[in-house]
């Protein structure tokens, strides 16, 4: 804040300094009283500020800004029940530990008491220090700048999580006594491991007969591609004759951090992997509901589980092996670790060969299930269509498309057919499993990708990343309105929605309906009973013309002609937002159940 021009006059005018000072260069979020003047504020700076139509998407966007780019996404909203909405996003920041995340809140003048009744009053300080890092009122209008950057600090330092700070009304609109500049927080220290832990680690490895390395979405946000890339590789080329093959398994946010073509990506066998590994690393992921706990059946018993982390207390936790967990930052840990491993000498062609087998057997079925022309479609075919056409359409292929992902047929189905080569290239609803992140995610990543540049190494291309979103009809619906947000920045995302009319499956034949009395009428005059199962929501829905009256364009398509000709038409609508609903047939879609994610690969869905 050395800089001082305009001078600051105002606390709103001190923020939006104190956020420059941090190098925050986009703000997401809604406006309101009291904090327009900081939105106006930033604005004068050049910061962007991207609003939104409920605060919900903008902290969803916030933080997947955060996950994307590195360093945490700012959200500004109102008091009350901006917050309230907003803890939507706290909630989902805080569980993936992945998403740093600096939210920005107004409040009632500090002169009110607790109850007051003020204009939108909340204790929000109080109710977020549980799902924070770190949540503050600062103490007074001059300890803005301080109080905003240990928020800012706290979010992304350690491991990643959500800073907040309470903004009331008095200290935006009143007067600064001192101005105490702050400086940019720089990148936190690279955590080295510890030499016994890595040893041991080394040696565990060495002694497998099946070893297994898991990738996860920490290691896509340590930006661990490089590093991960050259401790895979150089055990593959260890030696002509006796190669040293570690298998890999990326997690669905992990998957690119190494390329889904790479030769032991074992993504296809991943029942069989998780099953038949002795030794296992842990790169950047948490022995959660999404690998089965570490626990038979999915995986064997006496598996040995070593960790990496940068969060002590994530260590010696479920099935992992407490002599073998190492707290550390990926990039050193993994460094650490090639070193102790370049001389190991090992063949396993056993192992390789389970797990090509089976991998195999399941491309064949998955290949089947993608290239044979359906109607109604189905969601494999419809996935293969859109894949082939866009790769076809986007200069530099696959590489320049950025998924986001939601719902759960969508994204189980999608993960394995759109394949991608560079991390931090698909986002999904991840550890929470939160429907409605799409649109606000989509946002973001067109946001770190194409405008501000940020989220590094794809944005060092010059070419524009094309922001694709699948969604499912049931996940589109919790943040619809902000196509609009699309079309009035002009973002060309291209949104499909697989509309097979409901949640999981959607209706079918068995679905029951409302007695004689429930009943409306179709377009065709024909009378229609209302549906009564929990999953059905409205199957004529036309997401398309909803997308039109937001200020986008829209498709329906109901066969594989209309879809690739939507696809194009989507492709070439570069001034907002496109929208394609694909009927597929209802009751497609499996019923979710705890095996989402533990299927193989193309092998959800559809039962
Ligand atoms: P996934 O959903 O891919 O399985 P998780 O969200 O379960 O991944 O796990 C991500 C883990 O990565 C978290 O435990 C988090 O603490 C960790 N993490 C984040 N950044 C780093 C880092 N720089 N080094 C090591 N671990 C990290």
């Amino acid at each position: 804040m050395s800089h001082q021009s305009p001078p600051i006059q105002t606390g709103a005018q001190l923020i939006a300094h104190s956020l420059k000072s941090l190098d925050v260069r986009i703000i997401f979020g809604i406006v309101g009283i009291p904090v327009i003047e900081v939105a106006e504020a930033c604005l004068a700076l050049g910061i962007k500020f991207v609003s939104f139509r409920n605060e919900q998407a903008a902290s969803y966007a916030a933080s997947a800004y955060g996950y994307l780019t590195g360093r945490p996404g700012v959200c500004l909203v109102v008091g009350g029940p901006g917050v309230l909405h907003a803890m939507a996003g706290v909630g989902n920041s805080t569980a993936n530990a992945t998403y740093p995340f600096l939210l920005l809140a107004g409040s009632a003048e500090t002169g009110a008491g607790p109850t007051r009744g003020a204009f939108q009053q909340l204790d929000a300080v109080s109710l977020l220090a549980p799902h924070t890092k770190f949540a503050v009122r600062p103490p007074s209008l001059e300890d803005l700048p301080r109080s905003i950057r240990d928020a800012y600090r706290f979010a992304f330092y350690g491991r990643p999580g959500v800073g907040f700070v309470d903004l009331p009304a008095d200290y935006i609109q009143g007067v600064p006594r001192e101005v105490v500049p702050i400086e940019r927080v720089e990148e936190q220290p690279r955590v080295l491991g510890d030499q016994r832990r890595v040893m041991a680690v080394a040696e565990a490895l060495k002694g497998a007969e099946r070893p297994l390395v898991v990738i996860g979405k920490g290691a896509a946000y340590a930006r661990a591609e490089g590093v991960l890339r050259e401790f895979i590789d150089a055990l593959i080329e260890a030696d002509e004759g006796d190669r040293t093959k570690i298998p890999f398994l990326p997690t669905p946010q992990g998957k690119g951090v190494l390329p889904d073509d790479h030769s032991l990506n074992t993504s296809s066998a991943r029942s069989a992997a998780l099953a038949g590994a002795d030794v296992v690393l842990l790169v950047g992921a948490r022995l959660n509901w999404i690998l089965h706990f570490g626990e038979p059946p999915k995986w064997s018993t006496g598996v040995r589980i070593a960790q990496i982390d940068i969060s002590p207390e994530e260590l010696d936790r479920c099935a992992a092996d407490p002599t073998l967990s190492i707290h550390g930052d990926i990039t050193s840990v993994i460094a650490q670790l090639k070193a102790h491993l370049s001389d190991h000498r090992h063949i396993s062609s056993s192992w390789s060969n389970t797990l090509s087998e089976s991998a195999a057997k399941n491309l064949a079925i998955a290949r089947a299930k993608a290239s044979t022309p359906t109607n109604p479609l189905t969601y494999h075919r419809t996935f293969s269509l859109i894949k082939s056409t866009l790769e076809s359409l986007s200069p530099g292929g696959a590489e320049n498309l950025v998924y986001v992902s939601e719902g759960a047929n969508t994204m189980d189905i999608s993960r394995s057919i759109f394949t991608v080569s560079q991390p931090r290239q698909r986002l999904d609803a991840g550890t929470y499993a939160t429907m409605g992140v799409g649109l606000g995610y989509a946002i973001a990543a067109e946001m770190a990708y194409n405008h501000t540049r940020e989220a590094s190494p794809l944005s060092s291309s010059s070419i524009r990343k094309r922001i694709i979103s699948l969604e499912g009809d049931s996940a589109l619906g919790f943040s619809l309105p902000e196509i609009e947000t699309m079309s009035r920045y002009r973002l060309p995302i291209i949104i499909f929605v697989i509309n097979n009319g409901g949640v999981y499956h959607g209706i079918s034949d068995n679905t029951p309906t409302w007695g004689a009395d429930w009943w409306d009428v179709d377009k065709e005059g024909k009378r229609r009973d209302i549906l009564l199962t929990s999953t059905a929501l409205g199957f004529e829905t036309e997401y398309d013309i909803v997308a039109r009256g937001l200020g986008g364009r829209g498709w329906r398509v109901v066969d594989e002609g209309e879809l690739v000709e939507a696809v194009r038409e989507a492709w070439r609508h570069r001034d907002g937002p496109s929208v394609v609903n694909v009927i597929v047939a209802s009751g497609v879609g499996g019923k979710l159940e705890f095996g989402w994610l533990g299927k193989e690969k193309g092998s959800g869905g559809s039962k």
